[in-house]
C-alpha cells in the first residue's frame, strides 16, 4: 500500500485558494467567491457549507449537490495533564489515528505540536511512534485540519500563538503534505500564522532540510540526541545515511532569517548520551551557531 494518501478534492480544507479559483471560474461564478469560501475554511473555521452565510444559497446547495464537505478530522479522547497540557486523539477518515497537543506557554497563549504522518518509518530506539512503522503520510488538510479542531479544545479566551511539527511523524518525509499546510498556515487569507511563529522538526533528513531553507523561511529544529555517530547510529538509525558532520553543515547552511534561533533538541538518555564528554561535544558541535539547545527528559511514551 502506497504511503501517499489521495487528497480528497471534494473536502475544502484541502483546496487552496488556486483550486477554488479554478473551480468557480469552471462554474461561472465571481472571483472574490472563492476567497470568500476559503476565508470560511481556514479563518473563520466553518464546520458546514451551510454555515457559510455570505454565499448564495444556490452556491451552497451546488456544493452540496456535487458532493463538497469542509472535512475535519475528528477529536477523540482529550487527556489534560496537572499543567494544562492537552493531548487531542485525533481520528481521521479512514479509521487511522494521530494525536495533537496543546502546550500551555503562560498568558492565555498555547503551542500546538502537529502529527504530520500516521506512524513514522524513521525507527528511533526512543520513540514508541518509531515501534509503529510508517502507515502513510497526512494530507495538508488533515494536518491543517488539527489545528482548526483544536481551537474547540482550549480555554475560554485562550489562543494558539505557536505551531511546531514535532508530534506523530518525521515531518519531512512528508514534505509536500507539510508545505502544502504550510501554505494554508501562513496565508493571511487562511490562518494567518507569521513564519516566524511555526517551527518544523526533524530528525536529520538533509536534502530535505537544504529543500525546506529554499521553500519556505520557518524555524527549524534538530533531534539530535547524541553528540557522537557512534551513539547517534544506534539510537536514530538516520544517521548512518546522514552523519553528524553532514547535518551539522545543512545546519549551519539553512537560511534563517536575522535575529532567529534553530533549535536543537536533546533528548536525555541515562548512560546513554548524557556524560560530561557528551556535554562538552555537544558544545564543540554547535559553537558559533544561533541555536537554543533543549534538553528533554526521555519518557517511555515518547513521540
Ligand atoms: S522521534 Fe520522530 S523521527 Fe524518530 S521515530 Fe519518533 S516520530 Fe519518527
Amino acid at each position: 500500500m502506497s504511503v501517499r494518501p489521495e487528497i480528497p478534492r471534494k473536502n475544502l480544507t484541502e483546496l487552496g485558494l488556486a483550486d477554488l479559483q479554478a473551480l468557480f471560474a469552471e462554474w461561472g461564478e465571481p472571483k472574490f467567491r472563492a476567497k470568500q469560501v476559503y476565508q470560511w475554511v481556514f479563518q473563520k473555521g466553518a464546520r458546514s457549507i451551510d454555515g457559510m452565510t455570505n454565499l448564495p444559497k444556490a452556491l451552497r446547495q451546488r456544493l452540496s449537490d456535487e458532493g463538497y464537505s469542509v472535512g475535519r478530522v475528528r477529536v477523540g479522547r482529550v487527556a489534560e495533564s496537572i499543567d494544562s497540557t492537552r493531548k487531542l486523539a485525533i481520528k481521521l477518515d479512514d479509521g487511522a489515528a494521530v494525536e495533537t497537543v496543546l502546550i500551555p506557554m503562560g498568558d492565555g497563549k498555547f503551542s500546538q505540536c502537529l502529527s504530520s504522518q500516521v506512524g513514522c518509518a524513521l525507527d528511533c530506539q526512543f520513540c514508541y511512534t518509531g515501534t509503529l512503522g510508517l502507515s502513510r503520510h497526512l494530507t495538508p488538510g488533515e494536518i491543517v485540519d488539527q489545528v482548526l479542531v483544536a481551537r474547540d479544545h482550549l480555554p475560554e479566551g485562550a489562543r494558539v500563538t505557536h505551531l511546531v511539527y514535532m508530534g506523530m511523524g518525521e515531518p519531512l518525509h512528508n514534505f509536500d503534505g507539510v508545505i502544502g499546510s504550510l501554505e494554508r498556515i501562513c496565508d493571511p487569507e487562511g490562518l494567518g500564522y507569521s513564519h516566524r511563529k511555526v517551527t518544523v522538526s526533524t530528525s536529520g533528513l538533509v536534502p530535505q532540510i537544504e529543500k525546506l531553507g529554499q521553500t519556505v523561511p520557518v524555524n527549524l529544529a534538530l533531534s539530535l540526541n547524541a553528540s557522537n555517530d557512534e551513539v547517534r547510529d544506534r539510537i536514530m538509525p538516520v544517521n548512518k545515511r546522514w552523519p553528524i558532520a553532514t547535518l551539522m553543515k545543512a545546519l549551519r547552511a539553512y537560511p534563517l532569517p536575522p535575529r532567529r534561533k534553530m533549535t536543537v533538541e536533546y533528548v536525555l538518555l541515562g548512560g546513554v548520551n548524557d556524560s560530561d564528554a557528551d556535554a562538552r561535544r555537544l558544545a564543540e558541535l554547535v559553537r558559533g551557531m544561533p541555536v537554543r539547545i533543549n534538553l528533554i527528559p526521555w519518557n517511555p511514551f515518547q513521540g
